[in-house]
């Protein structure tokens, strides 16, 4: 796996990310046109605010993922899961190069995130038979 390759490919990301994240909160928080006296052309306005805020938060928390991602490439445990210390496997970080953990722990986490349990203490067993099936 060349990581190097995939170091400038996440910088590259991060800049257009950083780009589009300015313009969204620009968008949310410079307003040029003033608050619409009409109360339709209001909720449609606070609509769109939301979408665009919902973008900005997800820019944002991407940009977090890639700062994480390319600390693990300096320090040297980018193909390390941070749950489990197991291998990710060079598929999965080719597809989501930031990444930091296995399909099978990623996807406990998510499920432990649905049922509201935080904490390692909480969190239910990756399964390891899924290992051999997705990786
Ligand atoms: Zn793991």
């Amino acid at each position: 796996m060349d990581i190097q390759r995939i170091k400038s490919d996440l910088s590259e990301k991060r800049a257009e990310l950083e780009s589009r994240t300015e313009r969204t909160h620009k968008h949310i928080y410079q307003k040029d046109e003033p608050v619409s006296a009409n109360f339709n052309e209001q909720i449609k306005q606070t609509e769109n605010d939301g979408l665009v805020m919902a973008l900005e938060a997800e820019g944002i928390e991407e940009i977090t993922q890639i700062d994480k991602a390319l600390q693990r490439i300096d320090s040297g445990t980018y193909t390390q899961c941070q749950h489990c210390g197991g291998e990710i496997g060079e598929s999965r970080l080719l597809a989501i190069p930031y990444t930091d953990s296995w399909i099978g722990c990623a996807s406990y986490a998510c499920h432990n995130a649905e049922l509201g349990l935080k904490g390692p203490g909480q969190l239910m067993e990756p399964n390891f038979k899924l290992k051999e099936q997705l990786l």
